[in-house]
């Protein structure tokens, strides 16, 4: 109703993603200053329902044509879903989908939107996101004022709500689901088989600076010593030296390791998108003018070629 806080479950392959239990942990807060509830949104999988944690109420809304994520579908549920119930404000996870969906959402429910949101307090009447703009290298803090508005938040915001949910309750999918024109054919995943960066602990990376696929042998060897995988910047991946399940980046994946380990990256505002929240950024790199010694812990003007081999031996 008119002071929930609704949340948009995010799920993929019956899985439902930390992110929505972070957003229903910070829904649950405001909900106690708008004197509304925490309410999600689970589209598509209704079985999904027990494992959400610490709502207030979950709306399920099920049809085949919400089973897997397609633009069409999703807006058009969520659309139906939130001029019914009118929530004060509804999170949805700064994910592909999210971004692809805040936005048609913004559109149809006109609705003021802010996207790549880390932060989100309750001032009085208004609700105050604070974003992140030119891919986190500055953060800007948007006053919601009016009756309604769309955050999607970046993953790891917040804490994971805990505990048990609210009763469920199953919404009737509007008619217009039956009349799409669009249809979910398959998902194409990336190749089998790589290892998944974004679940790693430690992280090392290589750049450009490497030179050549050849010189990524040594690079490899201290990643074994360690125990952690390749990742790499995009140069790297555009050359086909390592698959692109391994570029970190705006394109490519948003990483936040326990250790991030750079060699020969010089930390491209598109590069440090997807790594400034590593817990311990450590950076090789012989221009002491990168801007990756802006965001490191640790760094060193060492030449990689020189301080692989020595790290591995060491190690
Ligand atoms: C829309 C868009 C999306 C993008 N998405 C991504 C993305 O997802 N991920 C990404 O990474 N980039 C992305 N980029 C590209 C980005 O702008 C940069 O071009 C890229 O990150 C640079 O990669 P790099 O740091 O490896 O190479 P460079 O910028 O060329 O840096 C190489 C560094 O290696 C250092 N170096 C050289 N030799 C040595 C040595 N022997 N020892 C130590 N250091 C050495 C140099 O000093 C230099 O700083 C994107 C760009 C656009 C426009």
């Amino acid at each position: 109703m008119a002071n929930d806080i609704l949340v948009l479950a995010d799920h993929l392959k019956g899985q439902l993603s930390d992110t929505t239990l972070e957003l229903v942990g910070k829904a649950k807060e405001l909900a106690g200053a708008t004197g509304g509830q925490a309410v999600v949104a689970l589209l598509g999988a209704p079985d999904l329902a027990g494992q959400i944690a610490g709502a207030d109420a979950v709306l399920t809304m099920d049809h085949p044509a919400l089973a897997d994520y397609t633009p069409e579908a999703w807006e058009k549920a969520l659309a139906h879903l939130v001029t019914e119930r009118q929530p004060r404000l509804v999170l949805i996870g700064n994910s592909t989908i999210g971004m692809d969906l805040g936005a048609g959402l913004s559109a149809a429910w006109n609705a003021p939107l802010v996207a790549y949101t880390v932060g989100l307090e309750a001032d009085g009447a208004d609700i105050v996101a604070t974003a992140q703009v030119y891919g986190g290298k500055l953060l800007a803090e948007v006053a919601l004022s009016g009756d309604r508005g769309i955050c999607t938040v970046v993953a790891g915001s917040f804490p994971a709500a805990t505990g048990g949910a609210g009763p469920a309750e199953a919404v009737a999918p509007p008619a217009g689901l039956d009349n799409l024109g669009t249809t979910f054919l398959t998902l194409v995943e990336p190749e089998g088989g790589d290892v998944d960066i974004t679940a790693a602990d430690i992280l090392v990376s290589v750049g450009r600076g490497i030179g050549s696929q050849d010189n990524l042998d040594e690079v490899q060897e201290l990643a074994d010593a360690i125990g952690a995988p390749l990742s790499a910047s995009r140069p790297v991946t555009d050359a086909g030296w390592l698959p692109k399940t391994r570029q970190v980046g705006k394109s490519g994946l948003k990483v936040k390791p326990k250790v991030y380990l750079t060699f020969g990256i010089s930390g491209a505002p598109e590069h440090l998108e997807g790594m400034r929240d590593a817990e311990l950024i450590i950076a090789c790199n012989t221009d002491a003018n990168a801007p990756i010694f802006v965001v490191a812990h640790y760094g060193t003007t060492l030449d990689l070629f020189d301080l692989v081999p020595a790290m591995t031996e060491k190690l």
